[in-house]
């Protein structure tokens, strides 16, 4: 997951603001490592990247102006798709949520560049209306916030809008239902290097941060795809001793069957 792709921030944003030339080295590091990237959304659908590629999800929060400036043409040059998440109040406007961050100035794209991203293949995603902690409103802006922000995104976009990303990353049950019950087949979380749930509505992602080079990138998918591994193992190992007491249950059956 990534922020702003720019030189300059705030010390206080400077963690979510990773580098140009970094980020071309991220992007470049990916594809030489054979990763393909796919969507938030056909990731979730399971629909499949070719055999033999290393999957991988670009997400990109909050739609600041440099997406469109910086990001886009690097993705576009090397072929990789993302999903965009987008506060739709601030659109052609400024990050006036980061106002605590000393970052209220920083541009955002406007509509015909989020179209423009749409256009090339780049997924849109909700990032709420006004980014607020969703798990701190009442109910009914909880919903506001989830539902008018895809039905603004399906008016301006005319395509249909299947991902959230909570703002911060802040959610609990009731949020969650929020977001299903709005239509969206997906909400995307922040954090954890391992994610052992299923639930397309806590999907974790790793933060890239400013002082994360292209090898700590690497090593970082590296790690959490063999963690995954040993996951995956753990519960194979755990669905064949099951299988094998089932087949000591049947054979034990099958000889008392031959004893009568
Ligand atoms: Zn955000």
């Amino acid at each position: 997951m990534y922020h702003s792709v720019a030189a300059a921030a705030s010390p206080a944003f400077r963690t979510f603001v990773t580098d140009p030339a970094v980020f071309r080295d991220h992007m470049a590091a990916l594809v030489d490592a054979g990763y393909a990237a796919t969507t938030v959304s056909d990731h979730v659908s399971g629909t499949r990247t070719e055999p033999g590629d290393r999957g991988v999800v670009l997400t990109f929060d909050d739609a600041f102006q440099d997406f469109h400036t910086t990001v886009l043409p690097v993705l576009a040059d090397l072929g990789l798709s993302a999903t965009l998440y987008v506060p739709t109040s601030y659109v052609g406007r400024t990050s006036r949520w980061l106002q605590p961050d000393g970052e209220a100035d920083r541009p955002m794209m406007s509509w015909s560049a989020v179209a423009e991203a749409a256009a090339s293949g780049v997924e849109i995603g909700s990032h709420s209306r006004t980014h607020p902690q969703l798990d701190r409103l009442p109910g009914d802006r909880v919903r506001a916030e989830v539902r008018d922000s895809r039905s603004l995104l399906e008016d301006q976009l005319q395509q249909e809008v299947r991902s959230f990303a909570y703002p911060f990353g802040y959610h609990d049950g009731s949020v969650k239902r929020a977001v299903a019950e709005a239509g969206y087949l997906s909400g995307c979380a922040v954090r954890d290097l391992l994610s052992t749930t299923d639930d397309p509505f806590a999907i974790s992602r790793l933060t890239v941060t400013h002082d994360t080079d292209a090898a700590a990138l690497l090593d970082l998918l590296d790690r959490r795809s063999g963690l995954l591994d040993e996951v995956r193992s753990a519960a194979r190992a755990r669905v064949s001793r099951a299988l094998r007491r089932v087949g000591a249950k049947r054979r034990h059956a099958a000889a008392s069957w031959d004893e009568d």
